[in-house]
């Protein structure tokens, strides 16, 4: 992988445009001490994806140990439902995304045998929820039980099944042909067959190839020029065309380039500055774009952006690619 900036050449910011990154650890370090206050709960139906959020954040500002190991994983644990799928918080209903969560939560803490020791079934049984959630037909995967199907679901699956090793579970195959499918003629992909082209589901489509070992099957340059094209003039990326600019389309649009080895069609330097223009230098965190209200979903992917862009100071995360 290499940036327009030069290969291999780390990033740093000018003086003025510095990463907070302490700022950054208190503010994720603290959320959970916010419970008096009214956004807490309204985001509760998010409490599992938070965690993940910020802990994975935590991990690249080189703060793993953040969160308490213990606490943390008793709250992921009463999160399981009977059917080995997880809630967003206690007593909420199993789905797909906070599944995922809770897997790749267990595997950061390294504590996914806790399954198997505190007899809830062990990954078997997680793995049983999420291949009870592939379309037998067409490959498709829903969310939970009531059925509705996005290729977000599928790259989900995926992405914890492999985490658990157990991939296996589902019928890889007739899932990859499922992704084909959602290929639109603009090199892109939608949240199902024929619909419009969106860097998240791209991201999530490409994700699925790559952790089927298909990458492959992608037309790398009419979908890198598609991406690239979401960089605006003032550094930061979009999801569509004529969409404003966010900083949660770094890690989507500049994960998605990576995995096609063509992260270097952007503007890293002007990326990393439209990033950084996204924190809050005094209490921490990261929004949208800059001057908006900070939360811990843009805070994880701004990061996770700057990480992409080997930026100083930001652990580097390993987008796969197969150098073609
Ligand atoms: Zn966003």
């Amino acid at each position: 992988m290499s940036l327009a900036s030069g290969p291999g050449r780390a990033l740093g910011g000018s003086p003025d445009q510095q990463l907070c990154s302490q700022k950054h650890v208190d503010y994720i370090k603290n959320l959970d001490s916010r419970r008096d206050e009214l956004e807490y709960w309204l985001t509760e139906h998010l409490r599992l994806n938070g965690v993940y959020w910020g802990l994975t954040a935590l991990h690249l500002l080189g703060c793993p140990e953040g969160l308490p190991r213990e606490d943390t994983v008793d709250f992921v644990l009463s999160c399981r439902r009977d059917n080995g799928g997880f809630g967003a918080a206690p007593g909420h209903d199993a789905h797909m995304l906070y599944t995922v969560s809770a897997v790749q939560i267990l595997v950061l803490m390294d504590a996914l045998d806790e399954l198997e020791t505190r007899g809830l079934g062990g990954r078997q049984k997680v793995g049983s929820f999420i291949a009870g959630l592939q379309d037998k037909d067409t490959g498709a995967f829903m969310g939970d039980e009531w059925g509705e199907q996005d290729t977000r679901f599928l790259y989900g699956a995926f992405n914890a099944l492999s985490l658990m090793d157990l991939l296996g579970m589902v019928d890889v195959s007739k899932s990859v042909a499922y992704v084909q499918r959602c290929e639109n003629l603009d090199g892109g992909y939608g949240i199902r067959p024929g619909a419009e082209s969106h860097a998240g589901q791209i991201f999530t489509c490409v994700g699925a190839l790559a952790i089927a070992g298909r990458l492959d099957l992608v037309n790398k340059d009419r979908l890198g020029g598609w991406l690239s094209e979401r960089q605006v003039d003032k550094g930061g990326l979009n999801g569509r065309p004529e969409k404003l600019e966010d900083a949660c389309y770094s890690w989507w649009v500049g994960a998605s380039l990576a995995m096609i080895d063509r992260l270097h069609w952007l503007d890293g330097g002007k990326l990393a500055s439209f990033i950084l223009r996204c924190q809050d230098p005094e209490a921490g965190g990261f929004s949208d774009r800059p001057g908006h209200m900070v939360d811990v979903f843009h805070t994880h992917f701004a990061i996770a952006g700057l990480s992409l862009l080997k930026y100083d100071g930001v652990e580097e995360l390993y987008a796969e690619s197969n150098n073609n």
